[in-house]
C-alpha cells in the first residue's frame, strides 16, 4: 500500500494508540492498534475489520463511563454514539416515547439527552457491543451484569478516557 500525501512512499505496519475525538464529548485513545503508517508523513490507515473493532472499544468505553444514571450526556455524544451502532434518530425518539422532531431538535441545540432516551441508547449500545440480546434483556431487571459484560466484551482497559475540556 502506499502513501497518498507522499508519492512512493510505501506505507508500513505499525502499532500505535489510535484516537478517537468525539464532537463536545471526551477524547478517546485506543492502545496498541495495528496501522499501515507512511514513514514520511505518518499518515495511517485503518483496514475495515480493525476500524471496526476500535468503533466497539470506543463504544464500550463510553458505556461505562454514561452508564451511571445521573451522569449526563451531551447531545453531541449521543449523536456519536447512535450513529456508530447504526441507529436512527426516530427509533430512539420512539423508544423514548418522543416526537422525532423534538428529539432532532434537542441533538442540534446540543443540550443533555434526557434520562430516559440515555437509558434505551445504552442498552441498545451493550447489544451492539456484545453482539448478544443482553441489553435489551436487561430493561425492568437488575442491570449491574450489563455494565460488567459490556466492559468485558469491550477491551475497555485499552481505552484512555479524557474528559472533553472546559471552554
Ligand atoms: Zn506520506
Amino acid at each position: 500500500m502506499k502513501c497518498m500525501n507522499c508519492e512512493g512512499q510505501k506505507m508500513k505496519v505499525a502499532k500505535i494508540d489510535y484516537p478517537v475525538e468525539i464532537p463536545g464529548g471526551p477524547s478517546l485513545k485506543i492502545k496498541g492498534i495495528e496501522v499501515f503508517q507512511c514513514p514520511k508523513c505518518k499518515d495511517t490507515v485503518v483496514d475495515s475489520a480493525v476500524s471496526a473493532m476500535i468503533t466497539k472499544m470506543a463504544l464500550s468505553s463510553l458505556f461505562t463511563h454514561y452508564w451511571p444514571l445521573e451522569k449526563a450526556m451531551p447531545g453531541t455524544v449521543a449523536t456519536w454514539i447512535r450513529k456508530a451502532i447504526g441507529m436512527s434518530n426516530a427509533e430512539l425518539a420512539k423508544l423514548s416515547g418522543q416526537t422525532s422532531a423534538a428529539f432532532s431538535q434537542a441533538e442540534k441545540r446540543n443540550s443533555d439527552l434526557d434520562s430516559l432516551a440515555k437509558l434505551h441508547l445504552l442498552i441498545k449500545t451493550a447489544d451492539f457491543v456484545t453482539g448478544t440480546t443482553v441489553g435489551t434483556d436487561s430493561l425492568g431487571m437488575m442491570m449491574s451484569q450489563v455494565g460488567e459484560l459490556v466492559h468485558d466484551r469491550g477491551n475497555v482497559d485499552s481505552v484512555e478516557y479524557q474528559e472533553a475540556s472546559a471552554g
